[in-house]
């Protein structure tokens, strides 16, 4: 009898087990379901204890390290400091994003910015748990079978935006060393200026070795706030010191003055959201094609 009830409970362990990994693969991020007007708005407090785990590859970014100076554009836009492709960019070289939360799927990229504040105790727009830091920037890709950023953001998982917050430290850091002399160059709004992959984006080095993020569904935070991306926002934040962030606050605005992303927009609800952290299943990969 013990036997036959053993068995019993084994077959129920394993129908138990199939159901809650089915249920799994028809949920965010397996399938990426087009959310109610509103209930997956951006930027967001991130509540972490609430992040479930899933074992996931590793994110693997492809291309940002290209040895042959690939040129980009550096501008100040008026509202944010941005960094692009120069249109002289090889398609071959351009840089990738794949793996983690976007499984196969390939995310070209499109620019990276940076937020910062008034003050250096909160210049982020997304919180970790009630906590908000120095800086961020987001780097921003778009599904490549959607062949262009404008379409890409009609849909669900249009886009990938990978984030890295930055908290002030008493110590520079010396990654930035290249993207922040060439600031002075671009002060006046709207101003640009040639740079290389070599240099710029130098900083993301370090960045890309991280392990731990949170990923969920969201939106673009300006408008009109279309709920197209796939949030990767890493946990630990890099070191900055107040000095190099002050450099940052000399860019001037669009509406004259000093650029200090106060169009940043204000915290959304969480609406219970799915939000996922992955079991780490290998070290991220950066990766020359
Ligand atoms: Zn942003």
């Amino acid at each position: 009898m013990k036997f036959f009830f053993g068995i019993i409970v084994c077959v129920l362990e394993i129908v138990h087990w199939r159901s809650i990994e089915a249920t799994e693969k028809l949920e965010w991020p397996y399938v990426k379901p087009r959310y109610k007007k509103n209930t997956v708005q951006s930027p967001i407090d991130v509540p972490t204890a609430l992040a479930k785990y899933l074992v996931l590859e590793p994110i693997e970014f492809h291309n940002f390290m290209s040895t042959d100076n690939e040129p980009v554009i550096v501008e100040n836009t008026g509202y944010y400091l941005e960094v692009k492709l120069d249109p002289e960019t090889k398609s071959k070289n351009k840089p990738w994003v794949t793996g983690g939360p976007l499984f196969k799927d390939k995310y070209l990229f499109q620019q990276l910015h940076f937020h910062w504040g008034r003050h250096n105790e909160c210049g982020s727009e997304n919180y970790l748990d009630k906590n908000c830091f120095s800086m961020e920037v987001h780097i921003v890709f778009y599904k490549k079978e959607y062949k262009s950023y404008d379409n890409a953001i009609k849909y669900p998982d249009g886009l990938a935006v990978v984030g890295f917050f930055g908290q002030e430290s008493l110590f520079e850091n010396h990654d930035f060393d290249e993207l922040i002399n060439i600031i002075p160059n671009i002060i006046p709004s709207e101003k640009e200026t040639k740079g290389s992959f070599q240099n710029e984006f130098k900083f993301l080095k370090g960045l890309f070795q991280q392990k731990m993020y949170y990923a969920f569904p969201g939106s673009l935070t300006t408008p009109d706030y279309e709920q197209c991306v796939t949030w990767i926002l890493y946990k630990h934040p890099f070191p900055i010191s107040s000095t190099q962030i002050h450099a940052f606050h000399q860019l001037h605005a669009k509406e004259g003055g000093h650029l200090i992303n106060q169009n940043d927009r204000k915290i959304q609800k969480f609406m219970k959201r799915p939000l996922i952290q992955p079991f780490i299943n290998g070290r991220p990969k950066m990766i020359n094609d």
